[in-house]
């Protein structure tokens, strides 16, 4: 009895709870309020937009929000949480700190995939203070301007090559990264280029979203992604609202 008294203590003690709600319960509606809320400045509004329209693959925008929030779990920032693990880059062993614009900007292993692709000048033309104005300077030079699909794609290629030399021990060797985004960006090119490929970029049909509510039509969605850390119940939160057509009209993300 005595056990079960405190189990429920606990359990109340710890329950999780939305904020704007007074029941605590997390609603669409109050989460739709909630990120339109937010008076964000014009300058801010077109940065995200661009960010968020960089690649035609969501997971590829995704990540690169990602990396302009510091929500990558880059050597520098996890030896600050974890005792004894690796601060320096895996790539080039320079005993360099391995964070946003060492890994996708000025490591010489980068480098060589960015020359090897003909992009010396995204990282030679100046020096950038940090990872936003990198993306800002290349998002907003008209020479880049074709080309911002192609660089989001090597950008989110080398973290994943970077992950397998961290869990796999491959070799970083940057003529075998290379050749291998060079055939996975042709694939994905000829993907998206063809109207009947499953990867493209996916439409929802109100006959689709029909079929999934009951036959009860929809105006919008809204896409909403949390997490917690248990330790100082500090969270992270994503929401993205898309219209009826899948594409994203709204989409915030921060952490408190
Ligand atoms: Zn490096």
């Amino acid at each position: 009895m005595l056990l079960t008294l405190l189990l429920l203590t606990l359990t109340s003690l710890n329950r999780t709870k939305w904020n704007s709600t007074k029941t605590g319960e997390l609603t669409m509606k109050s989460a739709y309020n909630y990120i339109t809320k937010f008076n964000t400045n014009k300058n801010e509004a077109s940065f995200g937009k661009q960010i968020w329209n960089l690649n035609t693959m969501s997971k590829v925008n995704m990540f690169c929000w990602k990396i302009l929030a510091g929500a990558l779990s880059l050597g520098q920032k996890m030896s600050t949480y974890v005792k004894d693990s690796n601060p320096f880059c895996l790539l080039c062993d320079n005993s360099i700190m391995e964070d946003e614009m060492h890994l996708f900007v000025n490591c010489f292993f980068t480098r060589k995939i960015w020359d090897l692709f003909g992009f010396n000048n995204i990282y030679n033309s100046r020096s950038h203070k940090d990872i936003q104005s990198w993306f800002n300077f290349w998002m907003n030079n008209k020479d880049f301007k074709n080309s911002h699909d192609k660089f989001s794609f090597i950008i989110w290629s080398i973290w994943k090559f970077r992950n397998s030399v961290n869990y796999d021990n491959v070799m970083p060797v940057p003529q075998n990264l290379f050749e291998s985004i060079t055939t996975t960006y042709q694939k994905y090119v000829s993907t998206i280029n063809n109207p009947l490929s499953s990867s493209r970029k996916k439409n929802i049909t109100p006959s689709k979203i029909n079929s999934i509510v009951n036959n009860k039509s929809y105006d919008w969605f809204i896409y909403f992604d949390v997490s917690y850390m248990e330790a100082d119940f500090t969270m992270g939160y994503a929401i993205s609202i898309m219209d009826n057509t899948g594409n994203r009209k709204y989409c915030r993300a921060a952490n408190s």
